[in-house]
């Protein structure tokens, strides 16, 4: 069965710059190279989804600049539907991304098109309907996200949510999340409590069904709702060389494979090669891998 999933949330154009060291305040400097890639948080979870095996549609907006065009067209050519993309006046998102030689980055992101997304419309509410899963981040504006978690929780979609840049949400909106993917920093701030595993147990009793935390080289934990035991998953020991997206890929595959009836352990097992794979190769969308190569790596 192939699932159909409906991603709610942010698309980039990130313009990223390599650079000896980051400038001081005041300072002018060379960089080394210039590229722009497609990111945001929506956008690359979207990806990962569909490199993996899903159908998936992309639901948000783009501005009517040259960024928007080109966001679309990688979302299409990696099978992405975006006919619930809207194109808003003015500029897409974009991501200004600094990267020194240590591989240590500084960014500024310029919501554009997203923070045109405000509310919850019927055109969103049709993509939205008859999908299996809906996958939510905080890159969008928080009360339309909040509407989209209400409509698809009302409606039997499951909801999976990685609430990322962290935002206090009351316990009541945390609810709505079926899944909840996080990482440690962002579990912490969420549930108010330090330690990732009680972190994922406070956040359950929240109201969420399943809590995994990320915990980058570590691997990840899983916490559900009426299961005493704490599923841990170790991270496959690889030679990382670029981490970006690796929680994207994580959380997009993780959808997929819950989505097609995988249980818990094997659908955090096989999310966990995802990102496995995504981290020994450089860039967001391009080091994600496609479901052969995961299936290979999970067995
Ligand atoms: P985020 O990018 O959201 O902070 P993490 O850094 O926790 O997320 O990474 C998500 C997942 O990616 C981890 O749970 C792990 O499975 C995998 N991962 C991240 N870093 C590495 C690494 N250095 N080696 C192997 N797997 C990794």
């Amino acid at each position: 069965m192939r699932p159909t999933i409906g991603v709610f949330g942010s698309a980039n154009l990130d313009h990223v710059v390599r650079v000896r060291s980051a400038p001081r305040l005041g300072e002018t400097i060379t960089g080394r190279s210039y590229e722009k890639v497609v990111g945001g948080k929506g956008a690359n979870q979207a990806l990962a989804a569909a490199r993996a095996g899903a159908d998936v549609r992309m639901v948000g907006a783009v501005g009517d600049d040259d960024g928007g065009l080109a966001i679309r067209s990688v979302l299409n050519r990696g099978g992405v539907d975006t006919s619930g993309l809207a194109t808003k006046p003015g500029p897409s998102g974009t991501a200004h991304i600094t990267v020194d030689e240590n591989g240590d980055n500084s960014i500024v992101v310029v919501p554009g098109a997203n923070a045109e997304v405000r509310s919850l419309t019927d055109a969103h509410r049709a993509a939205l309907a008859g999908c299996d899963t809906v996958l939510l981040q905080l890159e969008l504006p928080i009360r339309a996200v909040v509407e989209a978690a209400r409509y698809a929780h009302g409606a039997g979609v499951r909801v999976v949510l990685t609430p990322a840049p962290v935002v206090p949400l009351s316990a009541d909106q945390v609810a709505l999340a079926d899944v909840l993917v996080l990482n440690e920093h962002e579990s912490a701030e969420l549930s108010g409590v330090a330690e990732p595993r009680a972190a994922a147990q406070a956040l359950v009793v929240m109201g969420v069904g399943v809590v995994v935390v990320t915990l980058g080289e570590r691997g990840s934990l899983c916490v559900a709702a009426g299961a005493d035991e704490v599923v841990e998953e170790p991270a496959l020991p690889v030679r990382a060389v670029d981490t970006t997206a690796a929680g994207d890929t994580f959380a997009g595959c993780l959808a997929v494979a819950l989505a097609e009836g995988q249980d818990l352990r094997a659908a955090t097992h096989w999310a966990t090669c995802a990102a496995a794979l995504s981290v020994q190769r450089v860039g967001a969308s391009p080091s994600m891998p496609d479901r052969a190569e995961i299936e290979r790596l999970a067995g």
